[in-house]
């Protein structure tokens, strides 16, 4: 019997609209879709009107659920692996799945689409052709200082995911390793409250008690280092 597919497929990170047309097609022609946040994937199954069969997959299931997966694969059933915004594995759920399935030689195959890094940076203004994506920060001290000590030796664009609540201490700490360094902020990208801020550390550490919203850092380079 022939192995299912393993679709990655990229779904909006705010405009419904920002979904393909090969993502559309995959969604309705899938057995079953592997969705973090089942509720969350069926609001936008219902805007697309699909209707399929769904399954849990997300960061505390993600060990037993990708053997759930590899078994339905491995019986033929083609899948679609979505997380709740944007890009699967993208400081979303998707590796382990994606890894089982490399090892069980079953094809993955990635349906592009949004991705919040991505469309922060081409319209940051900042170089575009080299660049690091760290993610969010780690919350625990010893690998956060190693992280912001990479911030501080790297001669790159650096992008960060950060939540609206820890955007204050992050811009502080950012602050003691980058003296006043250009950061431009991307917030709420493709929503109605879409909007770029483009400040130095202090002018935007003086702003972010009132910034909300889903938000990405991008942090100038450092034309200091070679
Ligand atoms: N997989 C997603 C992607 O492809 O970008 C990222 C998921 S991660 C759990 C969520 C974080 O992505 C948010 O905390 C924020 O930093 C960023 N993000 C997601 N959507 C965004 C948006 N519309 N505007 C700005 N940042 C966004």
């Amino acid at each position: 019997m022939n192995k299912g597919i393993l679709y990655v497929v990229a779904t909006p990170i705010g405009n419904l609209d920002d979904i393909t047309l090969r993502a559309i097609k995959i969604l309705k022609e899938v057995d079953l879709i592997a969705a973090e946040d089942t509720r969350h994937t069926l609001k936008l199954l219902n805007h697309l009107d699909i209707s399929k069969p769904l399954i849990s997959y997300h960061r505390h299931n993600e060990e037993v659920k990708s053997d759930i997966l590899i078994e339905k694969l491995k019986e033929g059933q083609n899948i679609a692996l979505v997380s709740d915004a944007g890009t699967p594995g993208i400081c979303d759920p998707g590796e382990e799945v994606i890894k089982k399935c490399i090892e069980e030689e079953i094809n993955v195959v990635p349906i592009p689409g949004a991705c919040a890094m991505i469309n922060s940076l081409i319209c940051s203004g900042l170089n575009t052709k080299e660049f690091t994506f760290l993610g969010f920060l780690p919350l625990n001290k010893k690998l956060r200082k190693n992280k912001l000590e990479e911030i501080k030796n790297s001669n790159k664009t650096i992008i960060i995911y950060e939540a609206p609540h820890k955007l204050e201490t992050t811009l502080k700490d950012l602050k003691e390793i980058l003296n006043n360094r250009k950061i431009v902020l991307a917030r709420e990208i493709t929503k109605i409250h879409e909007e770029f801020v483009r400040e130095n550390i202090d002018d935007l550490i003086e702003k972010s008690k009132n910034i909300k919203g889903e938000i990405v850092l991008i942090i100038e380079e450092n034309d200091n280092i070679s």
